[in-house]
């Protein structure tokens, strides 16, 4: 049977008579009915926001802290439930979708402790300056679909925290287990503060346009992150853009290959390679090239891809067909070009259900070939080789993107010195994909503007208001 699922507007479930279908990646069944909203609803909303703000931003921090804790609480509490919604409409493997369902709940319980204090800007014998952070108002937050849960609360806890309310649209692809947070949160959160909408991709320009919401908080595409600064243009609408990115990995001559390749896998593997900070390309010094390389397709034939709700896929299928398409499409370009392939690389079952896509793993393709220059977003990965470090920073660097990057070596002051030459807002050094929801993520040069996370992704949900006192005045 197929759950119709309902919107939450000013503390209300809604449903609309426009509804729009969900299908699970794994085998295209449709798994969930959704409301579509139009503009009608949109404006609901976003009054519904307007009209909460003034109480739920005089409220004490203390006390949304309290309410936000209650959240991250909810989803823990119905993890089991959610994973494997998030599995059959995400695609992701069961272990993922825990990982991405109890990551969002420690990300909000740990969001609610930062802080937003007033700094002096001067304490003297004349004055008394005073920084203090006001919320901006109503927020929008537009969602991708590769991980809608974590991306969804990572806009609505801090948004709540700042005393900001919120209109969130997830992807249409991904809408369900965010729906289902929603009826959870019904009666935590008070009305009008977190207002949940579905709709197609049009919906998406109307949330930037709209006259009365102040600020978007947007993560997806960077080719998206552009019209998102030109709608919020209008009006001078504040902006966060968590955008798409390129990101290398620089592996050198004295790295551990036995201890590396199974971890070089992984950072670009997981999720099917559908994380805006996978490892999308990696060099790899010419010294071990050949042996590291070989370790990791070798480890690569031991990884089943498959549905993810079935025990020992550690791949599932790629979310929607249009990425599908579009990752097969750059795997034929390689074959047209007659790139080399160290596993994967065939065409796969065109009348089969679901969009699955081999591991694919490239043997050292040119520079400037698609998989390299391009983010792929999906199962497929190039090595290249490398002689100097120098040459290996400067490919790194070229590239528009500067989301993440990593530096793979026994000796980590060479990784740190390494890692302050690429340019990306975060760098890891024998590790990946970790993030801390107190150290502020963001992307350099076109993968993105502004951070989440940390005290400055808090306070892009502020104005700073600057309180200056004349002392002695009018002694
Ligand atoms: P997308 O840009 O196609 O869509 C993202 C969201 O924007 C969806 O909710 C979509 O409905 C909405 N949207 C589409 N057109 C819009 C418009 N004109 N105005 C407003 N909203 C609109 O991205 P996607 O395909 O869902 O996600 C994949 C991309 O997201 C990749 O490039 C990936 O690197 C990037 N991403 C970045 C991060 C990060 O934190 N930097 C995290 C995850 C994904």
């Amino acid at each position: 049977m197929t759950t119709a699922y309902k919107n939450l507007i000013d503390g209300e479930l809604i449903s609309t008579n426009r509804t729009m279908e969900v299908l699970n990646p794994a085998n295209e069944d449709v798994i969930g009915i959704v409301p579509s909203c139009g503009k009608e609803e949109l404006d609901r909303a976003v009054a519904a926001a307007r009209k909460a703000f003034p109480a739920w931003s005089k409220t004490s921090i203390d006390d949304r802290r309290a309410v936000i804790q209650k959240i991250s609480a909810a989803i823990k509490d119905n993890a089991d439930e959610l994973f494997r919604l998030l599995t059959q409409e995400q695609g992701k493997p069961h272990e993922q979708a825990k990982g991405e369902i109890f990551g969002a709940a420690g990300m909000v319980a740990a969001q609610s402790t930062l802080s937003l204090d007033d700094e002096i800007n001067e304490d003297s014998d004349t004055r008394l300056s005073r920084t203090r952070r006001v919320p901006v108002g109503v927020v929008g937050g537009i969602v991708p679909w590769n991980f809608p849960v974590m991306m969804a609360m990572q806009k609505i806890a801090p948004a709540m925290l700042s005393g900001c309310t919120i209109v969130l649209k997830p992807s249409p692809y991904t809408p369900l287990a965010t729906l289902r947070i929603a009826e959870l949160i019904k009666d935590i959160v008070p009305a009008g503060v977190v207002n949940i909408i579905t709709g197609e991709d049009a919906l998406g320009p109307m949330i930037t346009e709209h006259p009365d919401i102040d600020k978007i908080t947007f993560t997806g595409s960077t080719a998206t992150g552009k019209k998102i600064m030109e709608g919020a243009s209008k009006d001078l609408k504040r902006i966060t853009l968590e955008l798409g990115g390129n990101d290398a990995s620089i592996v050198l001559p004295d790295a551990d290959v036995g201890k590396v390749a199974e971890q070089l896998f992984w950072s670009s593997f997981s999720n099917a390679g559908q994380i805006c900070v996978a490892a999308k390309r990696i060099y790899i010094h010419e010294d071990i090239y050949d042996d590291l390389s070989q370790a990791i397709a070798e480890y690569a034939r031991t990884v089943t891809v498959g549905d993810g709700s079935q025990q020992g896929t550690g791949v599932g299928p790629i979310q929607n067909k249009k990425q599908f398409e579009r990752v097969k499409e750059l795997i034929q370009d390689a074959r047209d070009n007659g790139y080399k392939f160290l596993t994967g690389g065939e065409e796969g079952d065109p009348s089969g259900t679901g969009y699955y896509v081999p591991i694919t793993i490239l043997d050292n393709p040119p520079e400037d070939a698609r998989i390299v220059a391009e983010e792929q977003f999906g199962p497929v990965m190039p090595l290249m080789k490398f002689a100097t470090v120098d040459e290996a920073v400067e490919r790194a660097n070229a590239s528009e993107y500067g989301l993440a990057g990593a530096v793979w070596t026994a000796d980590t002051d060479k990784g740190v010195e390494i890692a302050e030459r690429l340019e990306t807002g975060t760098v890891w050094v024998n590790e990946y994909l970790h993030l801390s929801p107190f150290a502020p993520f963001g992307g350099h040069k076109q993968s993105g503007f502004g951070a989440e996370y940390g005290k400055e992704g808090l306070q892009e949900f502020t104005y700073p208001q600057v309180i200056t006192v004349k002392k002695n005045a009018m002694a």
